[in-house]
C-alpha cells in the first residue's frame, strides 16, 4: 500500500518598521542582542598553531564590537580580524576557559568553551639553541668519544619526531649523568641481545633535573644501574654501563630528555638537547649529526 504525503505550507510575512507602519517614534527601539554565528574547535596540540575567527551577526543591522573577557595567557584576541590565535607549549597542557563577548553597544551575548590542550608531534625544525649555554654535557667521561648512529628525528629508524641520540657505547662502557638530578627510576635485570620490542625490557635510568625535565639513559646491560632510585646525583657522576637490552639492534646508548613528569618511549614529550663540551659538527639546528663521532671535552 502506498500513501501519498502531502505537505501544506503556509507563509506569513510580516512587515515590520517599513514606511511608517511599524512602533511609532516615542516607543524604545526593539533592539536585539547580537549573536555568534560561529563555534571553534575546543581541542588543540601543544606545538602547534591553534585559531578561532568569529563570526558575529546582528538582527537589526548595528555594529557589532567582539571582545575577549577571559582568555589564557598563551591566546591572544584580535578584535579586527576578530581571530583568536596562539601556540601552546608543554605549559599549556589542559583545559582553559575562554569567554567572547559580543556586544551591539546596547546588548551584549557570550560564547563560552573549554579549550583542551593534549601533547602534539614535536617541531623536528627548531633550533637547538647555543650549545655553550646548555646544562647538559654528553653521557660519557671527558677524552672519550663516540659516533652518533641516529640523531633527532630520522625519517627512518627509531627515532621519527623524537628528540633522541643513539650513540655507539659499547656494552660495559661507562655513562655519566649529562646533568645534575635524582634518580626517579632504575631497571637492570634484562637481558642484553633479546632484541624484544614494546614490552619495556629495556634497561634504564631515569635522572629528573631541578627544572621537572627528566633525562633516559637506555639499553645498558644487565644489572649495568650503578644507581639507585632517590639517589642525588652531581653532574658527571656514573651512573651505569652501556649495554644491548630490550629493543636494539645493536650495543648503544640511547638518551632522550623529556618534560616534566614524563618518561620512556613517549616521543611527544621529547625535547631537544645539545651539549655544552660536545667536540664535534652541528648542524644549521644547532643540534648533533648523525654519522658523525663527538669527544667529551673536559
Ligand atoms: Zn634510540
Amino acid at each position: 500500500m502506498t500513501r501519498a504525503l502531502s505537505i501544506t505550507v503556509s507563509v506569513g510575512v510580516v512587515m515590520l518598521g517599513c514606511g511608517g507602519s511599524g512602533p511609532g517614534p516615542t516607543e524604545p527601539p526593539d533592539n536585539e542582542a547580537p549573536s555568534f554565528a560561529s563555534a571553534p574547535t575546543t581541542t588543540g596540540d601543544h606545538n602547534r598553531p591553534w585559531s578561532y575567527t568569529v563570526a558575529v551577526s546582528d538582527p537589526d543591522g548595528d555594529p557589532v564590537t567582539v571582545e575577549a573577557i577571559a582568555l589564557p595567557a598563551w591566546l591572544t584576541f584580535d578584535a579586527t580580524t576578530l581571530t583568536l590565535s596562539g601556540l601552546a607549549g608543554f605549559d599549556n597542557l589542559g583545559n582553559h576557559t575562554v569567554t567572547l563577548r559580543a556586544s551591539d553597544g546596547t546588548r551584549e551575548r557570550r560564547q563560552h568553551f573549554i579549550l583542551t590542550v593534549a601533547p602534539g608531534e614535536i617541531s623536528c625544525d627548531q633550533d637547538f639553541g647555543d650549545p655553550l649555554q646548555s646544562p647538559y654535557i654528553l653521557p660519557w667521561r671527558a677524552g672519550a668519544e663516540y659516533l652518533l648512529q641516529q640523531g633527532n628525528c630520522n625519517g627512518s629508524g627509531g627515532h621519527v619526531n623524537w628528540f633522541a641520540y643513539d650513540f655507539d657505547l659499547a656494552t660495559g662502557d661507562t655513562i655519566i649523568a649529562s646533568r645534575a638530578g635524582t634518580v626517579v627510576a632504575v631497571r637492570e635485570q634484562f637481558a642484553d641481545g633479546t632484541r624484544i620490542c614494546g614490552q619495556e625490557q629495556e634497561n634504564l635510568v631515569f635522572v629528573q633535573h631541578d627544572d621537572g625535565t627528566i633525562m633516559s639513559y637506555i639499553h645498558l646491560t644487565t644489572n649495568g644501574a650503578l644507581v639507585d632510585v632517590n639517589d642525588v646525583l652531581a653532574q658527571g657522576d656514573v651512573i651505569g654501563l652501556s649495554g644491548d637490552s630490550g629493543c636494539s639492534a645493536g650495543p648503544h646508548l640511547h638518551v632522550a630528555l623529556f618534560a616534566a613528569q614524563r618518561t620512556g618511549f613517549d616521543r611527544q614529550w621529547s625535547l631537544p638537547i645539545n651539549y655544552s663540551n660536545a667536540s664535534g659538527m652541528i648542524d644549521g639546528q644547532r643540534q648533533l649529526v648523525r654519522s658523525e663521532r663527538y669527544r667529551a671535552l673536559p
